[in-house]
């Protein structure tokens, strides 16, 4: 069984907890997929779900940026924690991450293999030295989790084939971003095919991997003041049609509660 959690989504901190529970009934794996969260936040978060930081087997970080990389060095500060991140991510963020034995090297394309939990990065067109996506998988399941990407790409519509379940960034709606206060350098950096994914990039892009045995599509990454989570769902329901996938939103302070492929 493969089931996941939102811990919080967008750019005031991204973290997602992966967990596989082995058939044999060994203990699970947990590996935190980004952690942009301070730690008091993060503990708070877990413990909600019922978790220690203590649960958690690795950490996996998409790239250098705060809301994904900020809460990682208080947590690598627990002896034992392993964390992977491409050679570009390390080479920004080692200012920000202690140099330690647990440092390890991702790489697009190469599988990692985490106790029962399968990762498979790849890159994609985001405003970092070398940003890495990924699917997450037991021997059954797999969740795509896709957040911080300027544009979709047929590499990026690939590699999500066949997932049970996508956590995917639905950032903007172009015309609030437009219309909203943001600088002009701001808004065509967040537009940029190295910024973020508007709703109607979202859906093509869902448009692109959707199948019969996709069960749940959550929204990500959604920006508070160019987006509503109405505008960020009606897109992905329309790239849906009818085929009966769940849709939620991944919330920035709350993030959404478990969900379980089996
Ligand atoms: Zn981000
Ligand atoms: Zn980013």
């Amino acid at each position: 069984m493969l089931r996941f959690t939102s811990l919080g989504s967008g750019s005031s901190g991204n973290a997602t907890l992966v967990e596989a529970h082995p058939l044999d009934g060994a203990r699970p794996t947990r590996v935190l997929v980004d952690c942009g969260l301070p730690p008091r936040q993060l503990a708070t978060r877990l413990a909600t779900r019922g978790l220690l930081l203590t649960d958690i087997d690795a950490v996996f970080v998409t790239h250098e940026h705060t809301d994904h990389v900020g809460g990682v060095l208080a947590l690598q500060r627990r002896g034992g924690l392993a964390v992977w991140a491409s050679a570009g991510t390390w080479a920004r963020a080692t200012a920000k991450l202690q140099d330690a034995p647990t440092c390890h090297v991702a790489r697009d394309g190469e599988a990692i293999v985490i106790g029962s939990i399968t990762l498979r990065p790849f890159a994609v067109p985001h405003d970092a030295a070398e940003p890495l996506q990924l699917t997450c998988s037991d021997s059954q399941h797999r969740l795509g989790i896709l957040t911080d990407i300027g544009e979709p790409t047929d590499t990026v519509a690939q590699a999500l084939q066949g997932c049970d379940a996508l956590l995917l960034e639905t950032n903007h709606d172009p015309d609030m971003l437009a219309a909203g206060a943001y600088p002009v350098w701001l808004k065509r950096r967040i537009a940029g095919q190295r910024g973020h994914l508007a709703n109607g990039q979202s859906a093509a892009l869902l448009g692109a991997c959707r199948h019969a045995g996709l069960r749940h599509v959550v929204a990500a990454h959604l920006s508070r003041q160019n987006n509503r989570p109405e505008l960020a769902l009606a897109a992905l329901r329309g790239a849906l049609g009818t085929n009966g996938t769940q849709t939620s939103v991944a919330d920035a302070a709350e993030g959404c509660a478990w969900i379980t492929l089996d």
